[in-house]
């Protein structure tokens, strides 16, 4: 489930600059699938598009074959998780942290054992790191104690679709290695879009898609981009 289509899509910001010009690709359900390439070559416009924050201009975009502007904006973000570059927390325990986003989760609930629990089961299978922070509060985390949080998010989700939007990029060399380990577990067997701007992190993507001045400039596995350069 959640085959994602992009078909000829163009979008402007502001219609005298167009941004994506003629996208076509596709997510197979459950593969993972990489855009690529400079600063302002329009692969976060792609993401914001998926979300729907924006609707395309000409194209269609689809999921399990249906058209995107017949999908509301609520189940859209059901059935999408989100890691951004930065992970913003609201001042609340991690646990809240954790459980927001979810359809069950009420402002004003107070957070119970169980939640807790729900949420320690969540991120019991990731990689260490994890488990500690569920007990604690406040908004003074690291960038990947964040990205912990957002992948642990995700998990008690579980949505079909995943988009991971830079979501090493801010990080030093070593946490960015324990972070990519939690997103390859959280992503298998989910209709995953990485945007990335290093060919290097994405090399486990089925399909890489190097994006360049909102065309699709180049398209294949890391291998084959490799041996074509
Ligand atoms: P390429 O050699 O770059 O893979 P093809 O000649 O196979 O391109 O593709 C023909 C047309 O189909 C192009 O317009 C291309 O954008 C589109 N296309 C290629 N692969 C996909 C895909 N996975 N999903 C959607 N459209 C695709
Ligand atoms: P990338 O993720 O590849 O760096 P983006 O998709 O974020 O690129 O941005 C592509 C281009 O669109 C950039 O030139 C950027 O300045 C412009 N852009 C992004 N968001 C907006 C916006 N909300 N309004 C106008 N222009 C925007």
């Amino acid at each position: 489930k959640g085959e994602i289509v992009f078909r000829d899509v163009h979008f402007a910001y502001d219609p005298a600059r167009p941004i994506l010009k003629g996208i076509s690709f596709t997510v197979p359900a459950g593969k993972t699938v990489a855009v690529v390439g400079p600063s302002g070559a329009g692969k976060s416009t792609i993401s914001r598009l998926l979300y729907r924050f924006y609707d395309v201009q000409q194209g269609v975009i689809s999921v399990d074959g249906q058209d995107l502007r017949q999908v509301t904006q609520a189940s859209l973000r059901a059935a999408i998780g989100m890691v951004p570059q930065d992970t913003v927390l609201f001042n609340d325990t991690i646990a809240y942290n954790i459980r927001y986003g979810r359809p069950d989760a009420s402002d004003t609930e107070v957070e119970t054992a169980a939640d807790i629990a729900q949420v320690g089961r969540a991120i019991r299978d990731l990689p260490q790191g994890f488990n500690t922070l569920v007990g604690e509060r406040g908004l003074k985390l690291s960038g990947g104690e964040k990205q912990r949080v957002a992948i642990a998010r995700t998990v008690l989700k579980a949505p079909p679709i995943l988009i991971l939007d830079e979501a090493t990029s801010a990080l030093d060399t070593t946490t960015e290695q324990e972070i990519q380990t939690a997103l390859d577990l959280v992503s298998k067997n989910r209709t995953t879009l990485v945007i990335a701007h290093r060919l290097s992190t994405v090399i486990n993507a089925d399909q890489i898609i190097v994006l360049r001045a909102g065309e699709i400039a180049e398209r294949g596995t890391h291998a084959e981009l490799l041996a074509q350069n």
